[in-house]
């Protein structure tokens, strides 16, 4: 069965460091009629199961712990009864959100998450976050990439837990090494590629 990437933008805000601002998070949903994984859980629980239909939901993938990622994945748990995954570098994001709930099971760099018969490449990309990940899939010739790349360059890295030359360094070492025409699925706003974004910041530090 055909596996395929969905997308729901779902409307919120953002708040850090005693500032909140209103943001535009997508929702990135991988998998086939039968089952899916559904990547950041950003404001609405609704919107989010609008586009995962009736599928079974397998995991729950954080790209990072910001409020406006991880907001309402307890909430998406409790109505999929799917696990939480998250890089565990991101425990103080998270605690800032979730005081009383935990993620289910730790992210490592390299692990494979299996759906739909194709795999998801865990990538800990940290800079953005110290827990940021990236998650690869080869044969969809795509990459879910969250705050680390945008269309325009590198996630911001103004505020807390942030460091940009950590950014640019996972950005240049586990994403510029994708081919060029990979798509790029972000946390905010369109899609770019690798081959685009390489160009613009360049290859090399
Ligand atoms: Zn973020």
């Amino acid at each position: 069965m055909a596996v395929r990437v969905d997308r729901a933008v779902t409307s919120g805000t953002f708040s850090l460091d005693g500032e909140t601002f209103d943001v535009d998070n997508n929702v990135w949903v991988v998998g086939d009629d039968t089952e899916c994984v559904v990547i950041d859980a950003p404001h609405s629980v609704d919107d989010i199961l609008a586009v995962v239909g009736g599928r079974t939901v397998r995991a729950i993938l954080c790209t990072h712990a910001h409020d406006d990622h991880v907001r309402v994945a307890p909430a998406l748990r409790e109505r999929v009864t799917a696990p939480i995954l998250l890089h565990p570098a991101d425990r103080p994001l998270w605690a800032l959100t979730h005081t009383d709930e935990l993620w289910d099971a730790d992210l490592t760099d390299g692990q494979s998450v299996e759906i739909a018969g194709t795999a998801l490449t865990v990538l800990h990309t940290p800079g953005h976050a110290p827990g940021a990940v990236c998650y690869h899939a080869p044969e969809l010739g795509c990459v879910f990439t969250g705050d680390t790349l945008f269309h325009g360059g590198p996630g911001a890295t103004g505020r807390s837990f942030s460091d940009r030359p950590t950014l640019e360094d996972s950005i240049r070492a586990k994403l510029f090494a994708l081919p060029d025409d990979t798509v790029v699925h972000t946390g905010h706003g369109e899609d770019t590629t690798i081959g685009a974004e390489a160009a613009a910041l360049g290859r090399g530090s």
